[in-house]
């Protein structure tokens, strides 16, 4: 089953072309790593998976589960099952955490006529996928993500995405500068929740996130486009000769 496939994507950002025509192919129970140095538009790809209204898409396809991503609102985007980790980092003083997950939570119910909790029903839920994170249940009471910590929002996020079970999950890591122990709870939670009917796309500029998750794909991206994909070997090639060994590659080819 194919989640997600993107040909030929290009966008733009204020009359600046990031995305030269990039292509991606995942399918289901797959974990995918996009690597690649800083300033090749791997960030900008996942805004516009997410459909950030700063970037204009100005060619190709999008098309998650058979449907025309590009033509949805943010919004119906994730209630639909893509799930972006940089999508709710925002502080929201005097929201409590519990409520605003439930809020998200019965939100995707509904679009997939599916049950939705009521506040003590969600609250048995929420209690056991707290385990996942291994997050103290004192985070629920408190207002999303005020005052939190890198690590405790990088928590935070992992428990939306374990509550909401997306279909693909996105994370973007490279700029939230993650010291040791957040790359090992994003990783934790990658890897619980990675199953035969979802798909992961890890995007990051450190090859030592991958010594935690095991990508079946790692794609390498310059300018705007994948120019290379292999398995995980290639994370530990990277590490080795680094990205300037790409770009001489390239040269050689041409
Ligand atoms: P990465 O995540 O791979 O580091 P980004 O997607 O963040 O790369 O950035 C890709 C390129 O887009 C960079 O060269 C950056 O300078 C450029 N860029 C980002 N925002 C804008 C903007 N508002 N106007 C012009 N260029 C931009
Ligand atoms: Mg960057
Ligand atoms: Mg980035």
């Amino acid at each position: 089953e194919v989640i997600l496939s993107v040909k030929d994507l290009t966008a733009e950002i204020d009359n600046n072309q990031i995305l030269k025509g990039l292509n991606l192919e995942i399918k289901a129970g797959e974990i995918h790593a996009i690597m690649g140095p800083n300033g090749s538009g791997k960030s900008t790809f996942s805004k516009v998976l997410a459909g950030h209204p700063a970037y204009a898409v100005t060619g190709g396809e999008v098309i998650f589960k058979g449907q025309n991503l590009l033509e949805l609102e943010p919004e119906e985007r994730a209630r639909s099952g893509v799930f972006l980790a940089f999508q709710y980092p925002l502080e929201i003083p005097g929201v409590s955490n519990l409520d605003f997950l439930r809020v998200a939570y019965n939100s995707k119910q509904k679009h997939h006529g599916l049950e939705e909790l009521d506040a003590f029903d969600f609250d048995d839920l929420v209690k056991e996928r707290l385990d996942v994170v291994k997050m103290d249940a004192a985070f629920l009471s408190r207002s999303v993500n005020e005052g939190f910590s890198g690590g405790e929002k990088k928590r935070n996020e992992i428990l939306q995405m374990a509550l909401l079970e997306p279909k693909l999950a996105i994370l973007d890591e490279t700029d939230s500068g993650l010291d040791i122990d957040a790359l090992k709870i994003v990783a934790n939670g990658v890897n619980q929740l990675a199953n035969a009917d979802n798909a992961m796309l890890v995007i990051t500029h450190y090859q030592r996130l991958l010594d935690y998750i095991i990508p079946d794909f790692v794609h390498v991206m310059t300018d705007g486009k994948i120019i290379m994909s292999g398995g995980k070997e290639l994370a530990f090639e990277l590490e080795a000769k680094g990205y300037d060994w790409l770009r001489e590659a390239e040269v050689a080819e041409v």
